[in-house]
Formats: structure tokens, C-alpha cells, sequence
């Protein structure tokens, strides 16, 4: 069966070189951004009948919407890949960060996340191999790996991964991993980084489609389980 796979802020960055290597695999993605036309421009560009759908999540109607138009166009769900995130603070000190700048990358990054996850798990459960895949980041390791880079992003993807363990205790049947992707040449990653968006997003695509259902709760990076 063609697996379903929904990919969050993919009409750009590793988002948008993760739908192609889905679609190029014969999957059906569905490419959300919170601009219509830019998931339909996406969409258009990735071809193979790839879908779009508008999607703000840290919008609950927002939300709403897209679930419905996912049921009534496709009727389930195979895979959610939680992709979508900001950095608002790239080179602030923790000691000048503002509580309500830490508030909307938590709001984003973490609550988002969940809710999205929330809000498409009766999807999911129509699925006979469901999977959810969230983008973290190896900044958000609590592994040794210490830097003063961004810190409302570094917390953020801690508690993604935490978020990944907990929704993977809450949804049995359903195979939830976290993912780094490795520093990628993207609008968030920069023009320095040594990983094009297609190897970044290279785990995240075989998470969707070859990686064995009984991984669960696993935190990985090149398509290999490393510490949290
Ligand atoms: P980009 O900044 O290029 O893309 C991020 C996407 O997030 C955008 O396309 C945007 O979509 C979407 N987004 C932001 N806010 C919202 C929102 N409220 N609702 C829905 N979508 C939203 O980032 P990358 O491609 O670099 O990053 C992708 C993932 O990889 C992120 O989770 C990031 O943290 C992670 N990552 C990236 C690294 C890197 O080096 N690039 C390193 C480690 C992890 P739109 O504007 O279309 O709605």
C-alpha cells in the first residue's frame, strides 16, 4: 500500500529534500506550510501527485482543518514527520534571552509539535504501520554536548525528545522516533554547514520507509540510535 506521509514546514530546507526522496520512493507526501500557495508551489515542484495542505501549528483551528482535509481526502495517515521549527535566538546569551522569546520557541518547537501529534493520532490509528518522526536536533543532547548557541532552541529540542519518548509510551502501536538531522545548509542552518538538506533529511526518509517498526523511542542520527 502507498504510505501516506504528511512532512510539516516542508515547502522548504530539509522538509522540502525529505518530500522528494518520499515521492521519489513512490510514497504519497503531503507538503503543509502555513502558506497555501507555497504548499502548492512545493507540491507542484516535487510532482508524483504529491498533495499540500495549509498548516500553522501552532494554530489549534489551524490544525483542525488540516486533519480534516487529510481524512476526507486520503482517510488515514502512515507517517507525521513533525518537521517544522523556529530559532529565534541564534547567538543570544541565556542571560538576555526574554521569557517570551523562550514562550513562542517552546510554543513552536515543543507544543506544536505535540499538538499536531495530538491531533492526527485518530489518523495514525487507521494506519497498519503508523509512524511519527520528530526533526530534533543534536543541540538539544544532554549527551556532554554543551554550547551557549541559541539556548530557547536547545531546550526546545531536549523536551521534543522528550516529547518523543512520552508519545511513544502513550501510542504503542505506533513507531515514534526522534531525529537529528546534522547541521544542514538550510535558511535556519546557514550557508556554512557542511550537509546539503538531502543528507540531512536522509534518516528522516528512511525512518518514514525502511527503518524496522520495532524502533521505538529511539533519538538517531545518520540513520543510527545515539544517546539523548
Ligand atoms: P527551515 O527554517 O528551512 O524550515 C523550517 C520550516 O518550519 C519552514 O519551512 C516553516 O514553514 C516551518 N514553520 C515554522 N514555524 C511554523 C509554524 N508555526 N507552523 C508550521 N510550520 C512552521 O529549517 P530546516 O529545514 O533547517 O530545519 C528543519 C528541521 O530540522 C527543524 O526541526 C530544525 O530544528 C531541524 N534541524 C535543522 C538543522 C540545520 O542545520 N538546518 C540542524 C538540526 C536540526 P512555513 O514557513 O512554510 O510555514
Amino acid at each position: 500500500m502507498t504510505p501516506i506521509i504528511l512532512i510539516t514546514g516542508a515547502t522548504r530546507g530539509i522538509g522540502f529534500a525529505a518530500a522528494g526522496q518520499l515521492a521519489a520512493h513512490g510514497a504519497q507526501v503531503i507538503i503543509a506550510s502555513r502558506d497555501q500557495d507555497r504548499a502548492a508551489a512545493a507540491a507542484e515542484k516535487i510532482g508524483r501527485g504529491a498533495a499540500s495542505v495549509t498548516l500553522d501549528i501552532t494554530d489549534p483551528a489551524s490544525v483542525e482543518a488540516a486533519v480534516a482535509q487529510i481524512d476526507t481526502q486520503f482517510g488515514r495517515l502512515d507517517v507525521l514527520a513533525n518537521n517544522s521549527a523556529i530559532v529565534l535566538d541564534h547567538y543570544q546569551s541565556l542571560l538576555d534571552l526574554k521569557p517570551e522569546v523562550l514562550l513562542e520557541t517552546l510554543n513552536t518547537n515543543v507544543v506544536g509539535t505535540f499538538r499536531v501529534s495530538q491531533a492526527f493520532a485518530p489518523l495514525l490509528a487507521r494506519s497498519s504501520a503508523a509512524r511519527i518522526i520528530n526533526v530534533s536536533s543534536g543541540a538539544g543532547s544532554l549527551n556532554g554536548v554543551s554550547q551557549a548557541w541559541a539556548p530557547a532552541y536547545c531546550i526546545s529540542k531536549t523536551a521534543v525528545n522528550m516529547l518523543t519518548q512520552q508519545l511513544s509510551l502513550a501510542l504503542p502501536e505506533v513507531m515514534v522516533n526522534s531525529m537529528c538531522p546534522g547541521w544542514c545548509r538550510t535558511e535556519m542552518g546557514g550557508g556554512n554547514a557542511p550537509r546539503s538538506p538531502g543528507e540531512g533529511a536522509d534518516t528522516l526518509t528512511w525512518l518514514a520507509l525502511e527503518a524496522p517498526h520495532s524502533l521505538r523511542g529511539k533519538f538517531l542520527k545518520d540513520r543510527a540510535v545515539i544517546p539523548w
